[in-house]
């Protein structure tokens, strides 16, 4: 801590440059403008809007550069000292550190995790051919954009939001698309058959070749892919998006002894702090209960990553901001319509948070 007058103002470190991490580090910037708030992110860019990468891909929306929302000095105005490209490697909660790549130990007062997501592995032989493309990163998407240029057939993997996403972006693109999914229809965890049918049908004009019930036993390849081994045959790909679900980043956090839940989410109260003193967590790293059932869920959008992280912001610095259960509204465009849901029981749901506020 620095001394002010009679304070101390507080060093809070937060790890990840998302929604969730931005959404913190301003928070906690508004709650106590004294607050030392450094950011670590192994990205090379913090301000950007990851949500409209697959329309870019799509050009729906014209280029990268309309997905920034701010230059970096903005956030050096705002007195948030960024640390780009920088690897946070381990945290010791114990004597307050965390270590950094190039930097050495760096201490803190409150830690801030917003690892986000990582997709989850395929889980097949081939998976480290080139030529397997993980939407994540708005500069390895520039350099993929140009890629698909070239590209004449794609296969994407799973048919989850950005799944579906990209599925329309590529065929907007003219390229041949392939979607193999193991489920019987789109999103069939979320919608049933009939709601979904427009958007395949929408797919089926543009091209797009649906292979439902279908799992993707490898990639193959030299080594770079060729082609996508399925359950029900091989399928010929230059390229493969990879869209598998969304699971918590947690690696930091569970070497470090931090509670993970049923989901593999950062288990939080409702001020997203773990069971760690002074240490709180926010974004698709962390777990939370679903308002209808209780039940932990994880994996949601960028807008509760960067709420959630607004709470975890505020409080580190020392305010009183709270979460509350979520009920998983989502929208999205799919084909040529605009889908979207929400969840509801024949009860309300609970008001409060079902967890003790300090999960043990
Ligand atoms: C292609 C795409 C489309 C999307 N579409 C939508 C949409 O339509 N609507 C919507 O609401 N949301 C959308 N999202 C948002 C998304 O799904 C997430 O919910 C959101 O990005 C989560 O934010 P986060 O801050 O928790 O994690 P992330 O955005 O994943 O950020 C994680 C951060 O942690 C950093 N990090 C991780 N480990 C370390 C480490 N060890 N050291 C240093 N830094 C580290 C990373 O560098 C990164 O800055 C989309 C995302 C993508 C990629």
């Amino acid at each position: 801590m620095v001394t002010l007058g009679a304070r101390m103002a507080p060093q809070i470190v937060i790890v990840g440059g998302g929604a969730a991490g931005i959404g913190a580090a301003g928070s906690a910037r508004q709650v106590d403008p004294d607050a030392r708030v450094t950011v670590y992110t192994e990205y090379e860019d913090a301000a950007y809007s990851p949500c409209g990468i697959p329309y870019v891909h799509g050009r729906e929306i014209a280029d990268f550069e309309s997905l920034f929302l701010q230059g970096k000095e903005a956030y050096e105005r705002a007195g948030i000292d960024i640390h780009y490209e920088t690897r946070v490697t381990a945290l010791d909660l114990g004597r307050r550190r965390v270590t950094v790549e190039g930097e050495g130990e760096v201490p803190f007062d409150r830690l801030v995790l917003a690892t986000g997501f990582d997709y989850a592995d395929p889980g097949v032989p081939g998976s480290d051919l080139d030529g397997l493309y993980y939407v994540k990163n708005i500069r390895r998407a520039m350099e993929w954009d140009r890629v698909l240029d070239g590209v004449r057939v794609a296969v994407v993997v799973e048919a989850s939001p950005l799944g579906l996403e990209m599925v329309t972006a590529l065929a907007h693109r003219g390229i041949e698309t392939h979607l193999v999914d193991p489920h019987p229809w789109l999103l069939a965890e979320a919608a049933d058959p009939d709601i979904m049918r427009p958007v395949e049908e929408s797919w089926a004009e543009l091209g797009v070749k649906m292979h439902f019930n279908t799992r993707v036993a490898a990639f193959v390849g030299d080594r770079r892919v060729r082609a996508v081994g399925t359950s029900e045959g091989e399928l010929p790909a230059e390229v493969v998006v990879v869209c598998t679900h969304k699971q918590p980043n947690n690696t930091l956090a569970r070497r470090a002894g931090v509670r993970i839940g049923s989901t593999g989410g950062i288990v939080v109260d409702e001020r997203m702090a773990t069971p760690v003193e002074g240490v709180f967590a926010a974004g698709d790293c962390v777990e939370l209960p679903h308002g209808v059932t209780n039940i932990p869920i994880q994996g949601l959008s960028g807008s509760h990553a960067y709420a959630q992280g607004k709470v975890a912001g505020s409080a580190a610095a020392g305010g009183t901001r709270t979460y509350q259960p979520v009920y998983v509204p989502w929208g999205m465009v799919a084909g040529k319509w605009m889908i979207g849901g929400a969840s509801w029981g024949s009860r309300s749901g609970p008001t409060s948070w079902p967890w003790p506020s300090r999960p043990g």
